[in-house]
């Protein structure tokens, strides 16, 4: 073909036009349109994404994140398979508007097949698909994914509420609603109650009654102190001993580390044989539970948890991630809300759930006054955020109050907590690694990962335990369970004789005792000297860095379920001590046997109400008992450097001093019978038998009380508690002395019973 002049500075405009053109033989194809093209493509899914996520965020976000997944799906697609038609199209238009000319055949000839060959059978197609088309859509594919888990974890999509639950012919028409404000301290609450700046407990307090000090369970520790509130069970007898425990009963997986990937082996571990009040729900046919963003909910027909958005909320103030989704334009409070959005948004998901139909018993756990006690410390934000979960808390008794969608026709109200708090003074280096206590000594101490990175539990104890004499499992973070490898090995327990005189190999003895009670920060040290004799002995220092040791605290169980106690003169660099280390009144240390109610009474103007009962049910666990437990002081964890994104606490708990043990309680409504009272003192287990009376109704408060039954099972003879039990069951008073170290007994408002 011969072009003319004119024709010929067409051609060479055309292709200066159309840089992809070319005759297969001069110049290689440079496909700069495609490229052009792609971007564009790009672009628009990237609209699609950021619109999509909006729309996620804004309206009803389950259908919006199948939405969202189609969109992206379908756009993947169409960049692979659409696409090239697209470019076909696009060529058979862009060549059309050219005049009928030997040129425009050329032109239109040469742009189709060179279309035809790059996508269809051409080498150039191998390449479009695998490096880009495919590349991309992975990419997307997984962006879907990320933002569909997201979604999901964040709590967006509600959980469905089985329809035979919805459709219980016979619903109770009562409702029993529990919120649990985690980590309430019972000196706060009481000055912000006194304050006013709490007006929906208040309200509530006033039409029912309050409890001043309900002793949580020790380790002061979530989820694991959640045991007696839910069942109105003593915790150390549930299965588990905190979170962070060793457990001798086993051969292989013994470190039980719950948090991360280990947190699966949580709830399955609790005593199957006690019921939870969820499970009494079900028992006695009272209709439907729900739980919400609870560690522990064994039983409940419907539970709702909000994870990641509520570790954001926490992690606000410690981790970039968090700060930078925070930052996105219009969907950012919603990803990564802060403490006050967090709970107020969790209670209007857990109402639309209510209101769908008639639960009997909702459970609800507010996390931000425990998440800003880690993250900034018991400061004014904690004030705040207590007093947003009472406008919450308030919000939630009106709406469910005056709602028409439901037929309850009364309602129970109950404001409790899991475990009191203290402060971690940062600056001042209060975040202390207890493990270097006893690493100066040359004893192999361990206190592991924060987190368990694997869900297996499976190391054998050989292999585990082979470069280590002694472990801590971290609580809260201000307290240490101490387990020793004893000179019989791991899985017996180690007693005051060799803890004293511990043998390491190629030094002199190191006596464990001492040396933890010496390390700063340290104010508790407890042990056994043989099973059911527990010593105890506490530390004060002056900011001078002068120390007082006390003498020791001898707790002894008698067979009968009383504690009795004496105080053992100790000396310590010269001086000898008759102090007695927690502070008891000198009565009290008569060696005389008295009950764990007589303890409670007496014990609670002291820094530490009702140890003495706390510390014998924990050092007489048979297989979990720790060898030693060690408590920080005010000011101080054991978790140097040591927690993901936080890294160091600015407070916490896991104690067992006042600050840690001590949370308030209050019961209004249906059920509670004395209005106004304050009741001075009750225990976690108390609030949970209290709970179940007012689940059960107008029972007997026996046949509402939760059944020992249990301990039938258990078949470890080693339980000196349960021997007691069942050694005194037919004997008048001694049965209740060692029951009372088991279960609680609802508390007087509740009952009537003085
Ligand atoms: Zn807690």
């Amino acid at each position: 073909m011969r072009l003319n002049a004119s024709e010929a500075s067409k051609f060479w405009e055309l292709r200066r036009r159309h840089a992809t053109i070319d005759d297969g033989a001069t110049t290689p194809s440079q496909p700069v349109l495609e490229y052009r093209r792609k971007s564009h493509v790009v672009l628009l899914l990237m609209l699609l994404l950021l619109l999509s996520i909006t729309f996620a965020a804004t309206f009803n976000a389950r259908y919006s994140i199948v939405v969202i997944g189609t969109l992206l799906l379908v756009a993947a697609a169409s960049f692979t398979i659409v696409g090239p038609v697209l470019e076909l199209l696009w060529c058979v238009w862009s060549t059309s508007n050219i005049d009928d000319s030997p040129l425009q055949k050329q032109v239109y000839l040469t742009r189709w097949d060179q279309k035809l060959r790059r996508y269809f059978w051409n080498g150039d197609r191998k390449r479009y698909f695998s490096k880009t088309a495919l590349g991309f859509t992975i990419v997307v594919l997984l962006l879907t994914y990320i933002i569909i888990s997201l979604g999901k974890s964040q709590g967006y999509i509600p959980p469905e509420i089985p329809i035979h639950v919805l459709n219980d012919p016979n619903p109770d028409q009562s409702l029993l609603t529990v919120f649990l404000i985690d980590g309430l301290r019972a000196d706060i609450f009481e000055d912000e109650l006194t304050a006013g700046n709490l007006p929906a407990i208040q309200a509530l307090a006033t039409n029912g009654c309050r409890v001043r000090s309900v002793m949580s369970s020790f380790p002061s520790i979530t989820g694991y102190a959640y045991w007696p509130l839910l069942t109105g069970m003593d915790a150390t007898r549930s299965g588990h001993l905190g979170t962070r425990t060793f457990d001798r009963r086993l051969t292989a997986g013994n470190w039980r580390n719950h948090y991360g990937p280990g947190s699966v082996h949580f709830e399955p571990t609790f005593e199957p044989n006690v019921p939870t009040l969820f499970e009494v729900t079900a028992a006695h046919r009272k209709g439907w539970t729900l739980s919400g963003n609870s560690m522990l909910k064994r039983g409940a027909n419907v539970t709702y948890v909000a994870g990641l958005e509520q570790y954001f909320s926490k992690l606000m103030h410690a981790w970039w991630l968090a700060k930078l989704l925070r930052m996105i334009p219009v969907i950012g409070w919603r990803v990564a809300p802060n403490f006050y959005e967090f709970e107020t948004r969790f209670v209007r998901r857990m109402l639309k759930l209510v209101d769908q139909g008639q639960p009997r018993v909702v459970w609800t756990v507010f996390p931000s006054t425990d998440n800003v006690a880690h993250a900034l410390g018991v400061n004014e934000e904690y004030h705040l955020v207590l007093r947003a979960i009472d406008t919450a808390i308030g919000h939630y008794v009106d709406a469910v109050q005056s709602s028409n969608a439901h037929s309850y026709k009364s309602f129970t109200f109950a404001v409790i907590s899991d475990h009191g708090e203290a402060n971690v003074d940062i600056p001042a280096g209060g975040n202390l690694d207890l493990c270097e206590a006893f690493l100066s000594k040359g004893v192999r101490a361990w206190r592991g990962d924060a987190k368990a990175w694997s869900a297996k539990f499976d190391e054998p104890i050989e292999t585990f335990g082979a470069d280590k004499d002694l472990l801590i499992g971290i609580q809260g973070d201000a307290s240490g369970s101490v387990y020793v490898k004893s000179s019989h090995g791991w899985l017996n327990r180690t007693y005051e004789d060799e803890l004293q005189s511990y043998k390491v190999t190629g030094r002199d003895d190191v006596d464990l005792l001492q040396t933890a009670l010496e390390y700063q920060g340290v104010e508790l040290v407890a042990w056994s000297r043989e099973n059911g004799v527990v010593i105890v002995q506490t530390k004060t220092s002056n900011t001078r860095g002068d120390i007082d040791i006390s003498a020791a605290g001898v707790i002894h169980l008698e067979s009968d379920g009383r504690i009795s106690y004496t105080v053992e003169e100790r000396s310590y660099a010269g001086t000898s001590s008759s102090r007695c280390p927690l502070g008891y009144e000198p009565n009290l240390a008569d060696g005389k046997p008295r009950s764990a109610r007589e303890w409670l009474k007496s014990t609670q103007q002291t820094p530490f109400p009702y140890a003495i009962v706390r510390l014998i049910q924990c050092l007489t666990v048979p297989g979990l008992a720790p060898d030693m437990v060690v408590t920080a002081q005010d000011g101080f964890d054991f978790g140097k450097d040591w927690e993901y994104f936080i890294r160091n606490f600015a407070g916490g708990h896991g104690g067992i001093s006042s600050a840690h043990l001590r949370t308030p309680a209050i019961f209004s409504g249906k059920g509670v019978v004395a209005t106004g009272d304050v009741v001075e003192f009750a225990t976690a287990e108390d609030v949970g038998a209290s709970l179940h009376t007012l689940l059960l109704g107008p029972l007997d408060s026996d046949d509402a009380l939760p059944s020992l039954q249990f301990m039938e099972y258990r078949k470890d003879d080693d339980d000196i508690i349960a021997a007691a039990y069942r050694a005194n069951a037919n004997t008048t008073g001694g049965e209740s002395y060692a029951q009372d170290l088991l279960r609680g007994t609802p508390i007087s408002c509740i009952t009537g019973h003085g």
